[in-house]
C-alpha cells in the first residue's frame, strides 16, 4: 500500500506500527447542521482508504469523533459557537440539535454505503479525558491561564506548524482574525474556556480551572489517544484541517507525550461549488437529502466522487452528477444481465483474476479510484470473460467501490426498457420536427414520474 503523507509531502510505502494492524483516526462532523456533500466527499475518501487497507490484509481499527460540543465558526478561537447559534436560530436545545444532526449524518453515511467506524466517540462523553490531557500539558509547562481561559503556548515547543510548514515569522494571524488580547502569541489556542463570550452557554462542565467547556482541538487528541494509544498509524481529514486544527492537534499531543503522535497524515481535497470550496458558512451548499429529493440515488453521488482522485479538487455540477448516474446505471444493467445467467464464479478464470489484481493495485497506489473504475468498465466490456467471471470480478471490486452492485436487478430493466423506448421515440419525433408528438411523450414520461432533461450528451430522465 502506498499513501501520500501530508507530513512528508510525498507518496510513501505504508508500514504499520504493529504488523498486520492499522490504527486510524478520522475527524468527524460537527453536528449543528446537515453535512453537505463536500463533507461527505471526505468521508467517502476515508471509507475507500479503510476498505483498501482491509483488502490489503490489515486488521483496521477506525475511530471517528462526533463534535457535539459546539466549536466556533472560525477554525481559530474566533467567531461564534456553532451549536449555540443553531440552537438560537431554531429554538431547540443544543443537545437536541446534536442528536438530530448526528442521526441525519449516520443516515447519509448509510445511504452512501460508508462503513461505520469501529468506534464513534462523542466529545460530550469524553470531557474527563480532555481535562486529564490538559492537566498533563499544564504539568509539562505548555499552558498558561489568561482572561479565565487555559491556553496552549506554541512557544513551549520547537516544531509548531510542521504539518502545514508554517513560517512562523510570516504569521500575522492577528491581522485577519479577531485578536484575542489574552494570547501571548496569536497562534496560541484555547484548551479550556471558562470565560465565555456568550451568556448562558448551555454546555458547561466543572474543571480544575473553573466551570466551562473545552477548546475544539483537544477532543481529537484526547479521544484518539484513548482508543488508539499515544502513537498510531493514520490520521485523516479534509485539507482545510491542515493549517489550524491538525496543526494544533499535533502540537498538544506531542507536547503531552514527548514523542511522535501519528505516522501518516492523509487529507482529502475539496469539493467545489462553482470555483469555491463548498461550505456551510458561504450558504452555498447541497445536502444528500436535497439530491435524493431531486431523484438521484445517494450512490450516484458516491460514483461521482469515485471519478475524481481524492487529492484533486472535484467540481460539483448536475451535469456531472447526471453523467455519474447514467454510468452507474450502465454498470447495474450489465451486472443484472450477468446475474440472469447464473451465479458468480467461485473459482474465477486467470483473466478475471488479472482484472481484480489490476484493480487492487490501482487502489493500493494512493487510492487511484478513477483508474480502478476504468478497470471495472474494461472488465465488464471484455467479451472474453464469462458472465460468472464478470460477476466474481465485479463483486470483488465492489468490496472497495461500495456501489451496491450485488443489488442489481433485472426487473428494473423492463421499466427501464419502456422508458428508454419512449425517450428514443421523443428524440426521433424532435428530429422529425414533430414537436407535438415530442411534447406528448414528454408529458407521458412526466405522468410516469420522470422528467426529461436535455443535456449536451443527449436527453436523460430524472426521477421526480
Ligand atoms: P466539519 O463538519 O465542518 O468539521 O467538516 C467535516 C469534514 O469535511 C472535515 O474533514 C472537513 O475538512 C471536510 N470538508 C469541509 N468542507 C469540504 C469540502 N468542500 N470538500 C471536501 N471536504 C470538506
Ligand atoms: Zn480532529
Amino acid at each position: 500500500m502506498r499513501l501520500y503523507n501530508t507530513m512528508s509531502r510525498s507518496i510513501e510505502e505504508f508500514v504499520p506500527i504493529n504488523e498486520g494492524k492499522v490504527s486510524m483516526y478520522c475527524c468527524g462532523p460537527t453536528v449543528y447542521n446537515y453535512a453537505h456533500i463536500g463533507n461527505l466527499r471526505t468521508y467517502i475518501f476515508e471509507d475507500l482508504l479503510r476498505r483498501t487497507l482491509r483488502r490489503s490484509g490489515y486488521d483496521v481499527k477506525h475511530v471517528m469523533n462526533i463534535t457535539d460540543v459546539g466549536h466556533l465558526t472560525g477554525d481559530g478561537d474566533d467567531g461564534e459557537d456553532k451549536m449555540e447559534k443553531s440552537a438560537r436560530e431554531t429554538g431547540r436545545t443544543v443537545w437536541d440539535i446534536a442528536e438530530f444532526y448526528m442521526k441525519a449524518f449516520f443516515r447519509d453515511e448509510e445511504a452512501l454505503n460508508i462503513e461505520r467506524p469501529d468506534i464513534i466517540c462523542r466529545a460530550t462523553e469524553h470531557i474527563d479525558d480532555m481535562i486529564n490531557l490538559i492537566k498533563r500539558l499544564e504539568e509539562g509547562g505548555h499552558t498558561y491561564i489568561s482572561g479565565g481561559n487555559v491556553y496552549f503556548s506554541i512557544d513551549s515547543i520547537s516544531d509548531y506548524g510542521k504539518l502545514a510548514r508554517l513560517n512562523l515569522d510570516d504569521l500575522k494571524s492577528g491581522a485577519r482574525i479577531e485578536v484575542d488580547s489574552n494570547k501571548k502569541n496569536p497562534k496560541d489556542f484555547v484548551l479550556w474556556f471558562t470565560n465565555s463570550k456568550f451568556k448562558d452557554q448551555a454546555m458547561m462542565w466543572d474543571s480544575p480551572w473553573g466551570r466551562g467547556y473545552p477548546g475544539w482541538h483537544i477532543e481529537c487528541s484526547a479521544m484518539s489517544m484513548k482508543y488508539l494509544g499515544e502513537h498510531f498509524d493514520i490520521h485523516c481529514g479534509g485539507i482545510d484541517a491542515i493549517p489550524v486544527h491538525h496543526t494544533n492537534e499535533i502540537a498538544q499531543s506531542e507536547a503531552a507525550t514527548g514523542k511522535t503522535w501519528v505516522n501518516y497524515w492523509c487529507h482529502g481535497e475539496f469539493l467545489l461549488m462553482g470555483n469555491a470550496k463548498m461550505s456551510k458558512s458561504s450558504g452555498s451548499f447541497v445536502t444528500l437529502p436535497v439530491l435524493e429529493g431531486e431523484g438521484y440515488d445517494a450512490l450516484d453521488y458516491r460514483y461521482f466522487c469515485l471519478t475524481g482522485h481524492y487529492r484533486s479538487q472535484l467540481r460539483f455540477s448536475y451535469e456531472a452528477l447526471d453523467a455519474a448516474r447514467s454510468a452507474r446505471k450502465g454498470i447495474m444493467e450489465r451486472i443484472a444481465d450477468a446475474k440472469s445467467e447464473g451465479p458468480a464464479a467461485t473459482d474465477p478464470s486467470e483473466k478475471a483474476r488479472e482484472y481484480m489484481a489490476a484493480f487492487d493495485e490501482a487502489m493500493e497506489n494512493d487510492l487511484n479510484a478513477p483508474k480502478a473504475l476504468s478497470i471495472l468498465w474494461q472488465m465488464l466490456k471484455d467479451n472474453g470473460l464469462s458472465s460468472s467471471d464478470k460477476l466474481a470480478a465485479a463483486y470483488h471490486m465492489d468490496g472497495i467501490l461500495g456501489l451496491g452492485l450485488d443489488k442489481a436487478e433485472k426487473k428494473e430493466e423492463t421499466l427501464d426498457a419502456e422508458l428508454q423506448a419512449l425517450l428514443d421515440e421523443r428524440t426521433a419525433a424532435k428530429k422529425a420536427k414533430d414537436y407535438k408528438k415530442a411534447d406528448e411523450i414528454r408529458d407521458k414520461l412526466l405522468s410516469m414520474g420522470y422528467a426529461v432533461k436535455d443535456t449536451p450528451a443527449g436527453p436523460v430522465l430524472q426521477k421526480m
